[in-house]
């Protein structure tokens, strides 16, 4: 399991009126989501643990390189009903394979679209369950992160840094955590590595 606190270094993402950083809550908020997966047996490595700003390749690198992972990356919105949060999946991406047979680096999230959408969707109905007026299924978009990951991967997205108080970002943690969690655990019955990269699940 590859938990992806996005942004970081110089890159603050998403900011509030009240000095409120997208880069720097992402990783209380990765504290948390890992204790819960450990709890559910997952062993969980982070493409951060501090102010770094891997690349989006390194960050995917870290999924790629380990057979039977899972990819989720974190992000605090500008937008949206403060108190609400939204799982992204990537869109279809055309044609998996090239001439060649090979998937390129930029389409390696094709084979694994449709379990990132039953992970999104398992993560999703816990969430909409805890936050009234999140979606209660992932949502598709095109996203960089998950564009270049070859893993089932989903980015959560929670809202938002517009609010006055921090704390009302913060409350949201525990919750976010343990619907990630429950979510990951009843996906992983279900997660049969493709056989063929170039075939879809
Ligand atoms: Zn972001």
């Amino acid at each position: 399991m590859v938990l992806d606190p996005a942004h970081g270094g110089t890159d603050l993402g998403a900011r509030g009126t009240g000095g409120i950083h997208e880069s720097d809550i992402v990783l209380e908020f990765a504290a948390q989501v890992r204790t819960a997966l450990e709890a559910q047996g997952f062993q969980v490595v982070q493409t951060r643990q501090g102010n770094a700003n891997p690349s989006f390749d390194d960050r995917s690198a870290m999924a790629n390189a380990q057979r039977g992972s899972i990819f989720v990356t974190l992000h605090i919105a500008s937008t949206g009903v403060p108190g609400t949060a939204r799982v992204y999946v990537m869109n279809d991406l055309a044609s998996a394979a090239d001439a060649t047979g090979l998937i390129p680096w930029d389409r390696a999230q094709a084979p694994f679209v449709s379990l990132s959408r039953k992970l999104g969707d398992q993560v999703s109905a816990l969430i909409a369950q805890r936050f009234k007026g999140s979606p209660a299924a992932a949502q598709t978009a095109s996203v960089r992160q998950l564009r270049t990951t070859a893993a089932p991967a989903i980015a959560v997205e929670i809202s938002s840094v517009t609010v006055e108080d921090r704390a009302q970002i913060d409350h949201m943690a525990p919750g976010i955590a343990d619907a990630i969690a429950r979510g990951a655990a009843a996906f992983r019955p279900t997660y049969v590595v493709p056989a063929n990269p170039g075939e879809r699940p």
